[in-house]
């Protein structure tokens, strides 16, 4: 077992690095399928899923747009809820075939309130990919359409997400104790 600790929790190893990659490779490969000959623009949501991101951009072979986007939603160990705001969407949806890139999915608070925004914009059509998807603890339901892991209703760390500042640079996802 290996048991780090991060300020005043303890986290167990939960998903080791290989098996992150290799379903991540799985999700490129359902992209670069159901996306053959189009050229969508993928919606990073910072900080979370800068990982992430970089990784499934790496893993595909057609011809894709990225950028990122930062929303405020979390801090500490419980979800705060509001989105305020969102900086960086400099692209002009309309007409695009937008995917948005989260790191996790809790309640589904945060892109339930943010997605109406984007939807406003006309896009072509937008799907969601998610590495993480806490399916108990939905609150706000959505459809997620490329979803890397289910996981229980326990905090995580690594791999891009962060308890208060730390973490975000483990290739490992770990579990709160
Ligand atoms: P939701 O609005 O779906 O409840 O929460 C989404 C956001 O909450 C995520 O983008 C992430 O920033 C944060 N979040 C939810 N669960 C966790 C978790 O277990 N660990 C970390 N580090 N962040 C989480």
């Amino acid at each position: 077992m290996a048991i780090i600790k991060v300020h005043d929790k303890s986290f167990d190893i939960y998903l080791p690095e290989e098996k992150i990659q290799q379903r991540i490779k799985e999700l490129a490969a359902d992209i670069n399928r159901d996306y053959k000959g189009r050229r969508p623009l993928f919606i990073a949501i910072l900080n979370g899923s800068f990982m992430f991101a970089s990784d499934l951009f790496k893993y595909l072979d057609i011809e894709a747009e990225l950028c990122f986007i930062k929303l405020a939603s979390y801090k500490g160990m419980k979800s705060s809820g509001n989105v305020v705001t969102s900086i960086g969407l400099e692209d002009d949806l309309f007409g695009k075939d937008v995917i948005i890139v989260e790191d996790i999915v809790d309640t589904g608070k945060t892109l339930h309130n943010f997605l109406p925004k984007l939807i406003h914009q006309q896009p072509k059509s937008m799907k969601i990919a998610t590495l993480l998807h806490k399916s108990e603890a939905t609150e706000f339901p959505l459809t997620l359409d490329y979803v890397g892991f289910d996981i229980p209703n326990k905090f995580v760390v690594g791999y891009g997400l962060d308890y208060d500042g730390l973490g975000r640079n483990w290739k490992e996802i770990y579990q709160v104790v």
